[in-house]
């Protein structure tokens, strides 16, 4: 049993017994109404091994997969046995059915040492979404239940190269011949591309250009080692270079009917119902990349000298460290409410955005500051901070754009406040 599982195992049966009976002694009271900022003693372990694992594992080896771009096979590989992977995947496959908050908590633990191993580890559980999601009980056995047998990893395979934002513009198309699918098509920029088990992919199945897209699209399981599924070559990025992201090229690929998930024509309504749960993850990251640009130019703040005095005595300078930690804890904050309103089974889409967005641009901005801070030293690949900035800008681009975060927070605003003037 991995460490993970052990934890779960030992603190989860003294949970489940207080939140259905009286309060034992001495044990602390588990919050059922109110507000509480606290971790349960499940999530503090799992946040501390994280952190450990970030510590020793991540952050010495972080410069040089970054360097080489090299997917981190050993990192993800002990990143499995230890538990911190695939954490949300359900109990009757194996996994231990965490909350997204948990998963959060761990995101931005890996993310604080390194955003490209954070996509390479956390990524799978995208790809893994619309199966715990949409799945039925032996798909997901299958499929996720490969996924705790062995260290695997799992992709999401919706962008293409016409179509990122217009989800409903993907010209991947599957068709029905007997108990078969044929799918023919192209996806692009999907992480975990070239090392994926198994990918998520949504197909167009209605032809009709004027079929409406919830009912256009279908999601089906694709294995990688099907005949006709070709992962394009790595992609050089600008940053998360640790992460493994190509394009896929579908030819005549034969997927059994069991495959589909849900039914014919679902596809859509899955595919954009899973980032209901990965959003508020991706917000973790880039609060964990967010905090180790506040943690790097503290330190350094302290240590360099301009005009006989550390530079962190300039007001000039304390203030960018000031306005990194204000958007740490709001980012923080935002992923929290996001993730605990869907572990609840609250409707979260609009937090899930505010949370997504706001932690991507408090990452940016956390990042660029701490490089100004570093100086001509936060220009050079020597000091930890070029990285970060490189890597946080991605934040603002992949799960979907911050101007389409916007559009969705929007949309709901107009729309409630068209619903309250009726
Ligand atoms: C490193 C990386 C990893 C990725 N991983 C995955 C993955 O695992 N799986 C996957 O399916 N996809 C993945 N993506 C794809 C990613 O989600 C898309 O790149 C993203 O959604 C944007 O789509 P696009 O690149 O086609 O840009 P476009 O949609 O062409 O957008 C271009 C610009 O126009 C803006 N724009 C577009 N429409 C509007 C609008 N209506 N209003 C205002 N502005 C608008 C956008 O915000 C953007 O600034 C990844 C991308 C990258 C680069």
């Amino acid at each position: 049993m991995n460490p993970i599982s052990q934890i779960v195992r030992a603190t989860r049966p003294l949970y489940r017994k207080l939140s259905t009976s009286a309060p034992v002694a001495a044990a602390k009271p588990i919050p059922t109404t109110g507000m509480c900022f606290e971790l349960n003693d499940e999530q503090q372990a799992l946040q501390d091994l994280a952190r450990k694992f970030t510590k020793e594992e991540i952050i010495p080896v972080a410069a040089q997969y970054d360097k080489t771009g090299e997917y981190p096979w050993p990192i993800v590989k002990k990143a499995w046995e230890v538990g911190l992977m695939n954490g949300h995947i359900p109990e009757h496959c194996g996994g231990l059915e965490l909350g997204v908050f948990d998963i959060c908590l761990v995101t931005e633990e890996i993310a604080f040492g390194c955003a490209g191993m954070k996509a390479a580890i956390v990524t799978s559980s995208i790809g893994q979404t619309p199966v715990i999601i949409a799945g039925n009980k032996e798909q997901q056995k299958k499929y996720l239940g490969r996924l705790i047998e062995e260290p695997l990893v799992a992709a999401y395979g919706v962008t293409e190269p016409g179509a990122g934002s217009d989800v409903a513009g993907i010209k991947t198309r599957a068709e029905k011949k007997g108990d078969e699918w044929i799918l023919n098509g192209q996806k692009m920029w999907i992480t975990n591309g070239g090392v994926a088990n198994w990918y998520f992919v949504l197909a167009r199945t209605n032809p009709d250009p004027k079929c409406p897209a919830s009912k256009a699209f279908t999601g089906f399981i694709v294995e990688r080692e099907w005949a006709g599924v070709t992962p394009g070559r790595k992609e050089q990025n600008m940053g998360q270079r640790a992460s493994d992201t190509r394009g896929i090229t579908f030819e005549d690929v034969r997927i059994p009917k069991e495959n589909v998930l849900i039914g014919e024509g679902a596809g859509f309504k899955i595919a954009m119902g899973a980032f209901d749960k990965t959003r508020p993850p991706v917000g973790a990251g880039a609060t964990g990349l967010a905090r180790r640009a506040l943690y790097e130019a503290t330190k350094y703040s302290l240590e360099r000298k301009t005009f006989g005095v550390p530079i962190a005595q300039h007001q000039a300078v304390a203030f960018m460290l000031a306005d990194m930690a204000i958007g740490v804890e709001t980012a923080r904050l935002a992923w929290q409410k996001a993730a605990w309103l869907v572990d609840h089974g609250q409707k979260n889409t609009v937090l899930a955005s505010v949370a997504k967005s706001h932690a991507s641009d408090v990452a940016n901005k956390a990042a660029t500051d701490a490089v100004q801070i570093f100086g001509g030293n936060g220009f050079n690949t020597e000091y930890p901070v070029e990285k970060l900035m490189r890597d946080a800008k991605i934040y603002q681009i992949y799960e979907g754009t911050s101007q389409i975060q916007r559009l969705i927070i929007s949309r709901e605003l107009l729309t409630e406040a068209k619903q309250s003037a009726a």
